[in-house]
């Protein structure tokens, strides 16, 4: 039985620029290959998600624009239910614009548009798909006051709570302590923390100092060197997989739809943080957010060669 997911977050379209390496200010670099893909933290997650296995509804506001439009029809490919995927008439559909390395690293510059008027109200005509839903899953893309509502919604129904606290900003304590789940990165557990993440001892500082916060569960994500988590029910590293990485873009993202899918199929801890880092692994290989994110069948089937 596929688990059901609610994803309340950032719609964008991604302009990406491949160079050899990023510029730094004032610089130009000529010889960059450009691509245009659709992205945004939320959508990522929504079609990470989809594609991993879960029945997923998406809460967002991209602008009534092509840009929207293709994204509403991606969406729709991807099996997604998009009845809360509101057309915004004042602003413009989110833009990023990417640039990355040879070496896969990646540096962002986001035009938010109607994402920034992803309101509480949107929120709450939602709330029976929430309290319904096995995870509701969010991340920093849009208002800090929605995602505290969509978290309250879901808390009061016991829906777990998965925040991908991404970019890294602040948070209160009362919206820590509706989070189920919280998945900061290094530089995003450091910002919440003040502990430099670096190593699996400092990761485990951070995130008992998170716990003591009131977060249930915390996965620090590492990159290639994969997650730490921190939880009741399991303490320890869950090693990332070797690939050959092309762009790292939605690694992240990846990992949280897939772990949202894999906890809502009541897959334990462990396992599930373990389909997450397949499915992240996979993403990595290839460019472009959402085009990047991979089917169940190849999470599976990558997850079979490797025992
Ligand atoms: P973010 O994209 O949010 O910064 P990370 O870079 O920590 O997040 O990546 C999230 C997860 O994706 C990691 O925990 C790991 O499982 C996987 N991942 C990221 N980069 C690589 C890589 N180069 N090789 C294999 N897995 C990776």
């Amino acid at each position: 039985m596929a688990g059901s997911i609610v994803v309340v977050g950032s719609s964008n379209t991604d302009m990406i620029l491949q160079m050899d390496r990023i510029p730094r200010p004032g610089e130009t670099i000529l010889g960059g290959r450009f691509s245009m893909a659709a992205g945004g933290k939320g959508a990522n997650q929504a079609v990470g998600a989809a594609r991993a296995g879960g029945n997923v509804l998406f809460l967002a506001r991209v602008g009534n624009d092509l840009f929207g439009h293709q994204a509403l029809d991606g969406f729709r490919r991807d099996g997604i239910d998009v009845r809360h995927v509101i057309q915004d008439e004042e602003e413009p559909s989110g833009v990023a614009l990417i640039f990355v390395a040879a070496g896969g690293e990646n540096s962002i510059g986001v035009a938010s548009g109607a994402n920034r008027r992803l309101s509480p109200t949107d929120v709450q005509r939602a709330s029976g798909a929430i309290a319904e839903a096995d995870a509701l899953v969010m991340q920093l893309e849009t208002p800090l006051e929605t995602v505290q509502k969509a978290a309250e919604i879901a808390a009061a129904e016991h829906v777990r709570v998965i925040l991908n606290p991404a970019p890294a900003q602040p948070l209160s304590g009362p919206l820590l302590r509706l989070v189920t789940i919280l998945t900061p990165n290094e530089s995003e557990a450091e910002l919440l923390t003040g502990v430099a993440v670096t190593d699996e001892s400092s990761a485990k500082t951070a995130a008992d100092a998170l716990r003591r916060q009131g977060v249930g569960t915390v996965i620090i994500t590492l990159g290639s060197r994969g997650a730490f988590v921190s939880s009741e029910e399991f303490t320890g590293s869950v090693p990332a997989f070797d690939v050959q990485a092309v762009d790292t873009t939605a690694a992240g993202d990846v990992f949280n739809g897939a772990l949202a899918v894999a906890l809502a199929e009541r897959q334990p801890l462990r396992s599930a943080v373990r389909f997450a880092s397949a499915a992240a692994a996979l993403s990595v290989t290839k460019l472009g957010a959402q085009p990047s994110a991979p089917s169940r069948a190849d999470i599976e089937s990558f997850l079979k060669g490797r025992g």
